[in-house]
């Protein structure tokens, strides 16, 4: 519960944006959100994209940016004209869904949502609140903060630093990331997961028409939703765990397909992840997690289709390897790779590397001056697994002497730690709800956490 009146949300993308909306729907404290790219205000990194072959992965049907309107992004859709969409819309679509919520809420309330444009630098505890740094040189006093910044950038792959750019490009949604490429190129991507996908499609829609290797580890790459078919069944909480659950999985994808097996536990995964012990959560980090990336997060059909005629064409490859030296050559570079399980490399002479490892949540390797200054002072802390930032359910961060701070809270996918399953808007859309009905004190009216 806050003690205050005035909540500063810092990160104006989904999470930041729908707290501060649920903050006003409650009629909740006033709210100072702050965003440091205008572009992605609302939008944040995933629905900032202008490219109109980045599709939404989840059905528009389960968009809804409001738990308890269901259909509100449909309706949206069907006021824009656009009638019938219940598939997978465009991303940017969506942003714009946000955006405009976003304004909405604005204009309906002036005086209780101020929209500050700037990048929060550091935190400081002042008082009974709190003293957020800018780097513009300015500071915002609030009664509590609440760490809305989104993923982290990939991981810096210093194998490549020296490469320097266009060879080697660290940010995969950069708007150059396919300029001055020939035809006849071949072009690395460093993973094959999400981002991997996103950008290939890109260098296709961009024109390109030469080769792309995609090189993970295990060469795994994201499977497609199915066009239709039937809802999850609801299942009660499977009451296995560790290599049980894999199991009980695996007899469910026998007789119900592996979709819909992976769909129906979705209800659950927060709290089989909260009942699993550290070790079983290690243990399913380390063996299990590609696998489970690729079923739980698909592709759109069309961006799959478009996928299979790349491959099908020989444009596209998705490779399981290591790669082991790189050789800078004019404007270009060697990649000396070893397929896995084998004991010779390959060489690739390439024109661009991409990294599109995907967001990481490394507290004690970024770069961000925001986290390094609150985890330089202790006041946030890496979770157990090294996965985000250490918070309780109710959201509060975990300071480096293990206390909870009631004045500092964590809300989007760098809390997955926590909730595992807190990635997609369906869970962090509850997630800003909950939080909201916390700060407005409106989970006691509801006579929840009695
Ligand atoms: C490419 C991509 C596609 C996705 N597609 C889907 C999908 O189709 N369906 C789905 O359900 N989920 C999807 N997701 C999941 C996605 O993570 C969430 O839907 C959501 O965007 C995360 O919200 P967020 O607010 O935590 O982060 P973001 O929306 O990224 O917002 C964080 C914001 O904080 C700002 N910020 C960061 N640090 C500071 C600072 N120090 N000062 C000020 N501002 C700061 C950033 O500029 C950014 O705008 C996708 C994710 C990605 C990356």
């Amino acid at each position: 519960m806050l003690n205050g009146d005035h909540v500063a949300i810092i990160g104006g993308g989904f999470s930041g944006s729908l707290l501060a909306i649920n903050l006003l729907r409650h009629e909740g404290p006033h709210a100072t959100l702050i965003e440091r790219r205008a572009r992605q205000v609302a939008r944040g990194v995933a629905y900032g994209t202008a490219r109109r072959e980045h599709l939404l992965n989840v059905r528009a049907t389960n968009m809804s940016a409001l738990p308890d309107d269901p259909d509100h992004f449909i309706r949206w859709l069907d006021a824009q004209g656009v009638q019938g969409q219940r598939g997978f819309v465009g991303r940017s679509v969506y942003g714009t869904y946000l955006a405009d919520l976003l304004t909405e809420a604005m204009s309906a309330a002036p005086d209780r949502l101020r929209m500050v444009h700037a990048e929060a630098v550091g935190v400081r505890e002042e008082g009974a609140g709190i003293r957020i740094a800018l780097r513009d040189g300015g500071s915002i006093v609030a009664d509590a903060g609440v760490l809305a910044q989104g993923n982290l950038p990939p991981h810096e792959l210093p194998q490549f630093a020296g490469l320097g750019e266009p060879v080697f490009m660290a940010d995969p949604w950069a708007t150059d990331v396919t300029r001055d490429l020939n035809e006849d190129d071949i072009i690395v991507l460093i993973g094959t997961g999400l981002t991997a996908v996103d950008v290939a499609l890109t260098l296709d829609a961009s024109g390109f028409t030469g080769r792309i290797v995609a090189l993970s580890r295990r060469g795994l790459s994201p499977r497609a939703h199915a066009a239709g078919g039937p809802p999850p069944h609801s299942l009660d909480k499977p009451q296995y765990s560790g290599s049980a659950l894999v199991a009980h999985v695996r007899r469910r994808a026998e007789t119900l397909g592996w979709r819909l097996a992976v769909d129906e536990l979705r209800p659950h995964t927060q709290n089989i992840w909260r009942s699993a012990s550290e070790d079983q959560q290690r243990r399913f980090l380390r063996h299990l997690r590609p696998y489970w990336d690729v079923h739980r997060h698909r592709l759109a059909p069309d961006i799959a289709e478009r996928v299979a005629a790349m491959q099908a064409e020989g444009r596209l490859t998705f490779a399981a390897g290591k790669i082991e030296r790189v050789l800078s050559v004019e404007r270009a570079c060697c990649v000396d790779w070893r397929p896995r399980g084998a004991s010779v490399a390959n060489r690739l002479t390439v024109s661009r590397i991409i990294n599109c490892t995907g967001p990481q949540g490394d507290l004690l390797r970024t770069e961000e001056p925001l986290l390094k200054n609150m985890v330089d002072q202790g006041l946030i802390r890496p979770d157990r697994l090294n996965l985000g930032i250490d918070v309780d359910q109710a959201g509060r961060v975990i300071g480096r002497d293990g206390g909870v701070n009631d004045g500092l809270y964590a809300v989007g996918p760098m809390t997955r730690g926590a909730f595992w399953e807190i990635v997609a808007v369906p869970d962090l859309r509850h997630q800003s709800w909950d939080l909201a009905r916390w700060l407005s004190a409106a989970h006691w009216v509801g006579g929840e956490g009695l």
